[in-house]
Formats: C-alpha cells, structure tokens, sequence
C-alpha cells in the first residue's frame, strides 16, 4: 500500500467512526514505510529527489527521538510504546480480552490439565496471535508513543482494508453504507460512477471498507455443556380413529446430554467446532401421536341401529292424553351409551327449549333424519360426522322427562315416522 493511496482513503473516510484509527494508522503506515528509525540511521538511499524534503524534516526529528519499543508484526513495527514493558503489557492485556488472567497463566505454562473436563468445564488448550508479534527496541517520537489502552485498541481495529459487497435484495445505499459504518458521501466516492441515484441491481459489487486487525488473537479451548435433546414425534395411523382425528397417546419427553466441544476461535469468534465427545445422560421419549384413518361415510345405509345399549321399549308413539308422543322411549339400559343409529352429520346438538332437554338431530342424507331427547351429555359437535352404532351421548333425563330414558324421533322426508317400523330391539 502506498502512502499517497492511504491518505486518499483517509480522506474519503475522515468522517467515518474510524477516523481516529484511520489517522493514526496514516502515522502508522507512514513511520513504517518511509520513517524507519533504523532505516533512516543507517540508509541513505532514502535520500532520492523526491524524498529528501521529508528526509530532512525527519532527519530534524530524529534529535527528539526517545527510546521507546515498537511492537513489529510480521516484520513491521506497528505500534510504538514507551518500553519493553508495556509493549509485553500490551499483548497480554490482548490476550486477556478473550481469556482470564487464571487461563492465559495456565496455558502460557502448558500446565494444562490431562483430565476429561468436567460438567460445564472449559479449558484453554492453546493461546496464540495470529500473526508474528515480536518487540523491539527503537526510537521514536514522543507524540508517536501510544498508551496501553490506546494501543491494545488499535491493534484490534486495525486498518479498513478494502473489499467488495455484493448488492442483495432489499439494499440500498443507506443501509449498505450503515451496515460498514460508512457515510453514504464515503460509500460514494469508494465507488466510481456511483451516485446518490444510482439504481442497484442485485448482485452488483460495491467496494466498501471493513476493518481488519493488525493482530488477531487465535484461542484453542474444549468446552463441556448439558444439552437437551429434543424428542421425536411419531404418527402412528389408527384404522379405527375417525379421518382428521388425532391425539397424543405417548407425550414426548426431551433427553439430556453431555457434549464436549473443541473451538477455535479468532478474537472471540468460533471459525472451527467439533464435538469431540457425547454422552447421553437421558434418553429422550418420542411423541406419539395416533391419526385415525378410518373414512366414516356420511350417508346412511337406510337401515337403522338400535340407538341404545339393551334397554326397553317403555313408551310407543301415538297420543297420551290427547297430546302426540312423536317417537319412541327406550330405558333401562344395560349402559347408558346413546349411539347413532345410522351414518350421518350431526345437524345440531345442543339444549332444546321444547321439553327436549339436550337433543341431537342426525341428517342421514338419504332422506331420513334422527332424533335424540334427554340426554345427560352429548359427546358430538353440529357438522360431525357419525358412523352408524358409534356413540354420541349419554341417557339421561333432562328436559321434560320423568325418569332416565332415551326419546327417539324418525322423519323421512321431513314426515314423521314410526320409530318401530325400523327398528327392532
Ligand atoms: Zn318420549
């Protein structure tokens, strides 16, 4: 990178968050490729043409140069503290911000232990920079000289290093600039031909900046956590449950494990996991859920059922005291199901005002519809469909009823029927 491109690029971003780091990574950059202190001392190619102005405004420097430490990356000196000391303060209080002081102590000691972890236990197992940190001893200018914080902070921001994005669905020039804390005038004048009214097309590639680290701190580490498992459902299809029916037979219960991972991560962020053991502690329970499959047809076969479980014919239809009894009444049942005596829809199922008590009417949908009165409980819902013999409520005796008994009403065609002209007990 050339010194002159740095500064353009600073100067587009002067008013980016950055603009601190920036600065100071043109100083930087600056002391790096042109200001060598021990290049300057010892060479004197450096005195060309086109540099001897600045040669001889750092050769004036040079009287106030104090001894100081440069922490040099990859072979460059990056950073200038005042000693030895705080530059070795400096990578350690690096370390600390992805580690504690217990852990840095332990693995610069490789007096890691051998053990199997423990529940919940984490372990470092090795602890590096990513790049080669060394420290030297040089002079400097004062005002070069960073503080500790103020150094540990710009080896983490580093430099803003170019790179493309790529327009996705959405995007526009305001979020992408936010998204890399650029203003949209800096975002602009990374991109030539870019203006404020530019139309973007997805997939289309902007150069932006995001920063990148002089340095970056690699940590090696295995964890152990307790993890559910989360349980299965299964369906088991019922041949003897209604279509559409479903419920839970099995609940399902999640399982626990012990799972050890081994990480590494790069200031703070996992680029690898694996897990490096697994122990099931409990095994999870699967959901069983049971579906019926059985198709109920909603149309009677034209025949029916006896509505009841055993019981008698305790009344017929005709006229009791000048008044029609519409149907007939079964009591004294051997249980008190009341079953539908044909397939069908429930047409309605609820209380009746009329003396009914709690009634169902059965639509047969082959012209005939049934009725059933007193009822204690009703067990269907108006729309349901019913099969034939399959049981909808309870006997009771609510509504005008003097004892417990079924009242059962036939129409065809919407013309009252004798009950007893189809079915027989
Ligand atoms: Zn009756």
């Amino acid at each position: 990178m050339r010194f002159t491109n740095f500064t353009n690029k600073a100067m587009k971003l002067i008013n980016s968050p950055f603009k601190k780091s920036i600065i100071i990574s043109v100083t930087i950059a600056a002391l790096a490729f042109h200001t060598n202190p021990v290049a300057l001392a010892n060479n004197s190619k450096l005195s060309t043409a086109n540099d001897s102005h600045k040669v001889k405004k750092t050769a004036k420097a040079i009287d106030h140069k104090a001894q100081a430490a440069a922490i040099v990356i990859d072979g460059k000196p990056v950073v200038y503290l005042d000693s030895k000391n705080t530059a070795q303060d400096v990578i350690k209080k690096l370390k600390l911000q992805y580690v504690n002081e217990d852990q840095l102590t332990a693995v610069e000691a490789k007096s890691t232990s051998e053990q199997p972890l423990g529940q919940n236990e984490t372990r470092i197992l090795d602890l590096h920079l990513s790049a080669d940190a060394a420290i030297e001893e040089v002079k400097a200018e004062p005002d070069q000289i960073l503080s500790l914080d103020q150094a540990v902070s710009f080896l983490q921001k580093g430099t803003l290093e170019e790179t493309k994005y790529k327009v996705k669905q959405g995007d526009v020039l305001g979020t992408i600039a936010s998204e890399h804390q650029l203003k949209i005038t800096n975002l602009i004048a990374l991109n030539p031909g870019l203006t404020e009214n530019s139309v973007l097309q997805i997939d289309q590639e902007l150069n932006v900046t995001v920063p990148k680290p002089f340095v970056e701190v690699v940590v090696e580490k295995e964890f152990n956590q307790q993890e559910e498992i989360p349980y299965q459902t299964e369906v088991k299809e019922d041949p003897n449950v209604a279509n559409g029916e479903s419920k839970v037979s099995q609940t399902g219960q999640a399982g626990l494990q012990s799972v050890t991972y081994h990480v590494i991560e790069q200031n703070g962020t996992a680029v690898k996991k694996d897990v490096t053991k697994q122990d099931i502690i409990k095994q999870p329970v699967n959901q069983i859920v049971v579906k019926g499959t059985k198709v109920i047809p909603s149309r009677g076969e034209g025949s029916f059922a006896w509505p009841a479980v055993g019981g008698y014919i305790s009344s017929t239809m005709g006229y009791r005291w000048g008044k029609l009894h519409k149907g007939i009444d079964i009591a004294r049942p051997s249980n008190p199901t009341i079953k539908a005596a044909d397939n069908g829809v429930v047409v309605s199922a609820g209380w009746d005002n009329g003396g009914y008590g709690n009634k169902i009417v059965i639509n047969h949908q082959n012209g005939y519809q049934t009725v059933y009165a007193h009822l204690s409980s009703i067990g269907v819902k108006t729309g349901q469909t019913v099969e034939k013999g399959s049981a909808i409520g309870v006997m009771g005796a609510t509504g005008d009823a003097t004892g417990v008994h079924l009242h059962f009403e036939v129409y065809k065609n919407g013309a009252l029927q004798d009950p007893l002209s189809y079915i027989k007990k």
